[in-house]
């Protein structure tokens, strides 16, 4: 490591690492870093994405992905499992594998990765924060920069350090536990998800195959809901009842944003994206595509105001006008509907469930699901068309 760089990256998630790559294709000079010894582990995720999100951020490798999904299912609390008729299929990706190469892109394109190296404050001068102080193999460093981008995941420091607000209500996290597990009986060409009070309160669990008879299963509950039970809990008491003979090879928990994105996410030589900047889908919960299409932009903008040699808040807004209208805008709406759907009791989704299955399978499709799920609510349905169809 030197002792200056035009932008460090904190965090070697697929943010972090897709904003260093950026940015070094700018031109300028990128220091990448990340806290765990190796990128990509711990994997803390279901691993699924769709396609047509992804293969716009990133040339897709067919060793990133472990499962090619054919279909999406919906479990109603009594069961009905109702197939969606949805054009963007996606993947189960190898996130060890995934990650790991987000990286090498960004090295291969000029950024300097550092592992095992985690940053424990910012530098500040006169407001403006110029650079990152480092603990690397047992020793600290101050290491300065133009431009930090803090792209340091859910729990992310770098933002509150900067004096960001980016505090989450309970309600607008998903507290997640998940099993990958072998040895079971399932469909591998569907993800299914399942919504009921009694498997995940205020959220939904997920099946998601990465082969004939391996799955990420999981599940995330509303903060405001895991009081009583935790979200292993109710985990353990679904395998029990549905795979009873699993093999389970990881166990691991986190945490999602499902809150409004973070308006506040630049000042002075600060930017944050991904979790950091709580841009995953509010309703999914899924962040990878969201997040690197947002780090694509602040990575761009960071090289284009180093070479401005302007890193004012002002010039840097120019990234959350741009995400705004790539991602920002439609986040919204999700957020919203997500308000909507969280009102929704096991006995509207039955309800829901059963309309569904009335219509024929094309009929099926994310804007119907929705729009008879909203029914009493007519003024979401134009937000519903601009999210799925937009
Ligand atoms: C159980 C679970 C299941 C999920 N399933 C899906 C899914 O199926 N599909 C999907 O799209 N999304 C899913 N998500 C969400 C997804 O994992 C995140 O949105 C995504 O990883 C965000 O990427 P990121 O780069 O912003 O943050 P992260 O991937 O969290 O990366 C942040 C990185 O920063 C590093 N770091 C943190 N602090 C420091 C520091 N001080 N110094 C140096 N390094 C630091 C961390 O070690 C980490 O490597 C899931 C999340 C969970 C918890």
């Amino acid at each position: 490591m030197k002792d200056y760089y035009d932008v460090i990256v904190v965090g070697g998630g697929p943010t972090g690492s897709t904003a260093a790559r950026l940015a070094a294709e700018g031109g300028v000079k990128v220091l990448l870093l990340e806290k765990d010894r190796e990128i990509g582990i711990p994997v803390r995720c279901g691993e699924a994405v769709g396609e047509k999100g992804i293969s716009k951020i990133v040339e897709l490798k067919e060793e990133w992905i472990a499962n090619h999904i054919k279909g999406l299912r919906l479990v109603a609390p009594d069961g009905t499992k109702v197939k969606v008729h949805h054009e963007d299929v996606g993947f189960v990706l190898d996130r060890k594998r995934f990650d790991y190469d987000l990286a090498m892109n960004a090295a291969n394109a000029g950024a300097e990765v550092v592992t095992k190296a985690y940053a424990f404050g910012l530098l500040t001068e006169n407001g403006t924060v110029t650079g990152v102080k480092v603990q690397y193999i047992g020793k600290q460093y101050d290491i300065r920069s133009k431009i930090v981008i803090g792209a340091d995941g859910v729990e992310s420091r770098v933002g509150r350090w900067a004096g960001l607000k980016t505090n989450l209500k309970l309600k607008d996290v998903e507290t997640c536990a998940q099993m990958t597990a072998t040895n079971i009986n399932i469909d591998q060409n569907y993800c299914d998800f399942y919504f009921s009070s009694d498997i995940a309160p205020g959220g939904y669990l997920w099946v998601f195959p990465k082969n004939k008879n391996t799955a990420n299963i999981g599940l995330g509950l509303a903060g405001d809901k895991a009081q009583n039970k935790s979200p292993l809990s109710y985990l353990k008491d679904f395998m029990k009842s549905n795979f009873p003979d699993a093999s389970v090879l990881t166990t691991v928990a986190g945490g999602v944003p499902v809150a409004p994105y973070t308006e506040n996410i630049v000042s002075n030589g600060l930017m944050l994206v991904g979790d950091a900047a709580h841009q995953s889908n509010p309703i999914s919960g899924g962040g990878i595509v969201l997040g690197m299409l947002a780090a694509q932009i602040a990575g761009r903008i960071a090289s284009e105001a180093v070479k401005e040699n302007n890193v004012s808040e002002q010039r840097l807004s120019q990234y959350v006008k741009e995400w705004e209208k790539a991602g920002g805008s439609n986040h919204r709406r999700a957020y919203r509907l997500k308000e909507s759907v969280a009102k929704l009791t096991d006995d509207d989704l039955n309800k829901t469930a059963a309309a569904i299955q009335k219509k024929p399978e094309d009929k099926h499709t994310v804007v119907n699901i929705f729009k008879a799920a909203l029914i009493n609510q007519p003024k979401l349905i134009p937000d519903i068309f601009k999210i799925f169809l937009g």
